[in-house]
Parts: structure tokens; C-alpha cells; sequence
């Protein structure tokens, strides 16, 4: 369907629990409060918005959470949503620290690609970053994701700290896709200060040569229609991505719409806006789910408002929205 700026709105990212097996400093570090299980949406539920949004034009679905391996059954969640006629992608975003587990399993269910989070390489500076020793677990993940044949993407945060290069020696070696994503002052990301990707891939060309900004088609759609803009290094053979919702706005292309785990349909990452969709379903206004979904996706605001915080109206952390 089209917002009331004439965007079209054909993907929803679905974050199916808040709680974590990381605690990352900038999203969830130690001390945020789960919701209770009982406010987070069924299976049932969730199916029952995707089979709605799909009718609203909806094809293009990312499973995330917090952690979604963490939530138990998350494989036959995903098998559900696949069977749903109209769905053309699933997709994960994932920490990867369970991927060896399931790799195999979420292939066979369906799942078309992983982007899997990885910020850092260094054993000691992963543990400051997330509060846990992982590093080996994740690595093992997008091995397994890789030999299961699912399309795999990492993903870094553009911490100040951030040291880019080894992240783009190992997706060369990897042969995978490296993009980075500018910290957002959501939630806890209000404490730390990011660096702008245009900064980071002035460091990365005095390393890996020219940058080149991609403009083959079919290279870009092999990447996804997501808003990283990927450049090709003149001594790299993996595409680098840059997503950079503070610094390359990209707001008059969002076609994008989230439901957190408690059933909130949101529809801009700065702002409250949206609709309890979890009343409409435990509240008997089930026969209002379509309409309010569309009445709501309508209203999405124009664009973001990072560069002023001050209008922000979003007050949850990253983890209870779904990154
Ligand atoms: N647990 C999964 C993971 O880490 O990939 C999925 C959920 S996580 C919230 C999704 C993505 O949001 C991750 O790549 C994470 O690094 C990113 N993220 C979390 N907080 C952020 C922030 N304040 N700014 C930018 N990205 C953030
Ligand atoms: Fe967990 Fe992902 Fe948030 Fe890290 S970024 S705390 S892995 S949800």
C-alpha cells in the first residue's frame, strides 16, 4: 500500500521477543526488565497480522528481536509465516551466537538470508561490548549459516571506537558482505556518541583502496532493497555497505513499517506513532485489524528526526522496539 506521501510500504520487520542472550552497551546492557511473556504476542497473533499485512501489500518480512533464537520455537514461527500465500522474503537479523544450532533449520524453513551482527573481532573488546565471551559462537554461526547455503550479511555498528579493518579482512576472506551501521540515538545509543560512515569509508579508502559507489542493478539487488548505499573498493573484492539513517537521510524511500514484540505497530524508529495491535486482538476488535493497520501505516511520518533529539517522541530501548 502507499502512505499518505505516496511511499510504498512492502516490508515489516517483526521483532518476536525482548529479551537477549547478549547485552550489548548501546541496546540492552545488564538491568533492562523483560516484558513478561504473557505481553508478548502468540504465534497465533503474529500470523494473524502478517496474513492482514500481506492484504495491505506486505511481501517482505525480517524476523528480529532482541534475540529471536532466543524464542522458543522461533523455527516453526518462521515455517508459519512462509506458508502464508503472498510472502516473497523472509529474512533474519540475528547476533549469531546461536546460528550453529539452527543454521540448517532456518534454511529448510524457508529463510532467505541472514545479517548477522558482528562489531569487533577482538575477544576483549566483543566481552566490553556485550557483556558476554560469544566471540567463538558467533564466528561458528555464520560458518554454519554459510554451509546451510543461507545468503548471509554482517553487520557493525559505527561505534567511535570502532577499528574497521579487521571486520572488512575477514568478510573479504569470508566472502561476505560488510556493512555498517550508523549509531542511532535510540534508546541507550543516546549515550554514545557515533562517528558518520562518511568518516569511516575516508578511513577505509586510505587501506583498501578507491571507493566506488555501486550502480549495477543486479549487483544491488543480489544485496537486498534495504537502505545501505554499498561501495566497491578498489582493493577489496566484497561490496562494503553503509547504511547511515543520520548522516544520508533516507526517509523518502523508507518503505518500511515494525512490530515490536508486544504487538506495537510501529512506523518510525524516532516517534511513539502507531497502533496497539495487540488490543485489537485480545480486546474482541479483531474484525478492526485490517482497517486500523491501514489507517495506521497511512500516517507514517515523513522522516525521521534524529538530528534534532529533542523532537524525538520514542522513549523504549532499541531492544523492546526490534533493531
Ligand atoms: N539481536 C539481533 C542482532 O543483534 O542482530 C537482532 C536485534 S538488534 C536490536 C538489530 C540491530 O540493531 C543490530 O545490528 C544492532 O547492532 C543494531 N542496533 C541496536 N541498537 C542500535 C543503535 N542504537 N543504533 C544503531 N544500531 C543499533
Ligand atoms: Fe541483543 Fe542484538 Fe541488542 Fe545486542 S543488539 S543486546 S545482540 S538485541
Amino acid at each position: 500500500m502507499l502512505d499518505r506521501y505516496g511511499r510504498v510500504i512492502n516490508y515489516l520487520r517483526i521483532s518476536v521477543t525482548d529479551r537477549c542472550n547478549l547485552r550489548c552497551c548501546y541496546c540492552m546492557p545488564e538491568g533492562v526488565q523483560d516484558v513478561g511473556m504473557k505481553n508478548i504476542l502468540t504465534f497465533e497473533e503474529i500470523w494473524e497480522i502478517v496474513r492482514t499485512g500481506v492484504n495491505l501489500g506486505i511481501t517482505h518480512i525480517r524476523i528480529t528481536g532482541g534475540e529471536p533464537l532466543v524464542r522458543k520455537g522461533c523455527v516453526d514461527l518462521i515455517r508459519g509465516i512462509r506458508e502464508i500465500p503472498g510472502v516473497e522474503t523472509i529474512t533474519m537479523t540475528t547476533n549469531g551466537v546461536l546460528l550453529g544450532n539452527y543454521g540448517k533449520q532456518l534454511k529448510e524453513a524457508g529463510v532467505d538470508g541472514v545479517n548477522i551482527s558482528l562489531d569487533t573481532l577482538d575477544p576483549e573488546e566483543f566481552y566490553k561490548i556485550t557483556g558476554k565471551r560469544e566471540l567463538q559462537e558467533v564466528l561458528a554461526g555464520i560458518r554454519a549459516a554459510k554451509t546451510a547455503g543461507l545468503p548471509v550479511k554482517l553487520n557493525a555498528v559505527n561505534r567511535k571506537e570502532l577499528d574497521p579493518i579487521p571486520l572488512v579482512r575477514y568478510a573479504q576472506e569470508e566472502n561476505l558482505p560488510l556493512r555498517f551501521i550508523e549509531m542511532m540515538p535510540v534508546g541507550y545509543g543516546k549515550k554514545y556518541v557515533g562517528r558518520s560512515n562518511e568518516e569511516l569509508r575516508e578511513t577505509l579508502e586510505a587501506v583498501c583502496g578507491k571507493a566506488e559507489c555501486m550502480t549495477n542493478r543486479e549487483e544491488l539487488s543480489r544485496m537486498g532493497s534495504g537502505p545501505a548505499v554499498y561501495y566497491q573498493f578498489s582493493d577489496l573484492k566484497v561490496p562494503v555497505g553503509f547504511i547511515s539513517a543520520i548522516h544520508g537521510k533516507f526517509c523518502d524511500t523508507c518503505n518500511r513499517v515494525r512490530l515490536t514484540a508486544e504487538g506495537y505497530l510501529k512506523l518510525c524508529l524516532c516517534y511513539d506513532e502507531g497502533a496497539d495491535l495487540r488490543r485489537v486482538l485480545r480486546e474482541g476488535e479483531k474484525e478492526n485489524l485490517r482497517t486500523i493497520m491501514e489507517q495506521t501505516i497511512f500516517r507514517k511520518p515523513a522522516a525521521h528526526c534524529f538530528e534534532h533529539p529533542a523532537e524525538m517522541t520514542e522513549t523504549h530501548e532499541m531492544i523492546k522496539i526490534g533493531g
